[in-house]
């Protein structure tokens, strides 16, 4: 069966006693059992709950793994695998890695004793430079976030498996429509389904999603002993959104590649940072590993930060929100929103400045978002 068929038919057919066409949502906490020995396969929403069952059997069925677990934030996600690591353990992390993530890393797992390196993941000499005998993990993240640089996910699976590490990938920028990390021979795939996955700005919510049958039973035993899955009726809500991932996918990009091309061409414009420009140093790398480019774009406005508020100001569809992958196009300014809880340095080694500005494009039609964007610049 194609992707499209998957994503609508996957988990779905779960009751036999009315033959509903949809999912349904089993909200209850606990479930009882027919004797001492047997229940229907749940017990106790914590551990295990039909409908988020139904919505872990789509998603491993779309990345391509052997198991999944859906949790309650992508944060939760990440802090789920995190556990796989004990103090004296390394990381390598991308330098310009998710904001939340490099808090997570820093503030909580840092001072716990993991320790990390950030590393410009493109640069591949130093990715191996950083290699410890300690080094544990690869982490990655392509695109990445703002900057949408492009990594090359082969290569870091065979320096991390040479060196006896693991590659967890953060898929959340294409969702696996548009990119399949186990292919491309990473270990774990994680999701913020807060974003395209869920697509409607209406849930949040994160998953985990294994190959191997070890990390599947690590990840299944933690979701539950640290209680970190997702509930019931968020489960239903992203398995409802995943049915029209493909088209809407289709549409977030057709309207990036249309409002990157724009942008590209406006003299108020100084850059344009999207996989889908023939400019964009890894366009190549990105044709090769993923189906698609995506949805998000940024760009760094001529005139820094004056002239991000008056070009803000003037937007009359794109709303000024941070997260992404939604139906309605957002617009984001990373220096003081989604990257605000970098410290200065770091966001300027990452090459985020205060010229940058963030966009996920919705599924709106792209004459409008040019057209929108147009009317804001020439306030400018
Ligand atoms: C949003 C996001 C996260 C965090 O997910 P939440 O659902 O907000 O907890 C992690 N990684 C990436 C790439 C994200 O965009």
């Amino acid at each position: 069966m194609h992707f499209e068929t998957l994503c609508v038919h996957t988990g779905v057919a779960k009751d036999s006693a009315y033959n509903s066409c949809i999912t349904p949502i089993y909200p209850s906490s606990t479930f009882s059992w027919d004797d001492l020995k047997t229940t229907k396969g749940f017990d106790y929403t914590r551990s295990g709950n039909p409908t988020r069952k139904a919505l872990e059997e789509n998603i491993v069925r779309l990345e391509g793994g052997i198991d999944c677990r859906a949790t309650c934030t992508g944060m939760s996600a990440i802090t789920t695998v995190m556990h796989f690591f004990k103090p004296g353990d390394h990381i390598i992390a991308p330098i310009d890695i998710y904001g939340g993530t490099y808090r997570l890393f820093q503030s909580v797992f840092k001072p716990f004793g993991i320790e990390f390196d950030f590393v410009p993941m493109g640069n591949l000499d130093a990715v191996r430079k950083a290699i410890r005998p300690s080094t544990k993990c690869i982490w990655i993240e392509t695109p990445s976030n703002p900057l949408l640089n492009i990594v090359d996910m082969a290569a870091l699976a065979e320096i991390a498996h040479k060196a006896g590490a693991i590659t967890i990938s953060d898929n959340t920028f294409l969702s696996p429509y548009l990119q399949r990390p186990f292919e491309h021979g990473v270990d774990v795939v994680l999701h913020s389904t807060t974003k395209y996955l869920n697509g409607h700005s209406d849930v949040v919510g994160g998953a985990v999603v294994t190959k191997d049958k070890e990390h599947a039973e690590k990840v299944s035993f933690i979701v539950n002993a640290l209680g970190l899955g997702c509930s019931p009726f968020d489960a239903w809500l992203v398995l409802r959104g995943i049915k029209t991932l493909g088209p809407r996918m289709e549409a977030h990009q057709r309207s990036a590649q249309a409002v990157a091309e724009a942008l590209d061409k406006h003299p108020k414009v100084e850059k344009v940072y999207y996989p889908g420009l023939p400019n964009h140093p890894h366009h190549a790398l990105a044709k090769k590993q993923q189906h698609g480019f995506g949805g998000m774009l940024s760009f760094d406005l001529k005139g820094g930060r004056p002239a991000v508020e008056k070009f803000l100001a003037k937007l009359e569809i794109f709303l000024l929100a941070e997260s992404l992958g939604g139906v309605e196009s957002l617009i984001e300014y990373p220096e003081t929103m989604s990257h605000a809880s970098m410290s200065p340095e770091a966001r300027v080694e990452a090459g985020i400045t205060e010229k940058m500005l963030r966009v996920s494009c919705g599924i709106e039609h792209p004459t409008d978002l040019v057209a929108d964007l147009n009317q804001a610049l020439e306030g400018v």
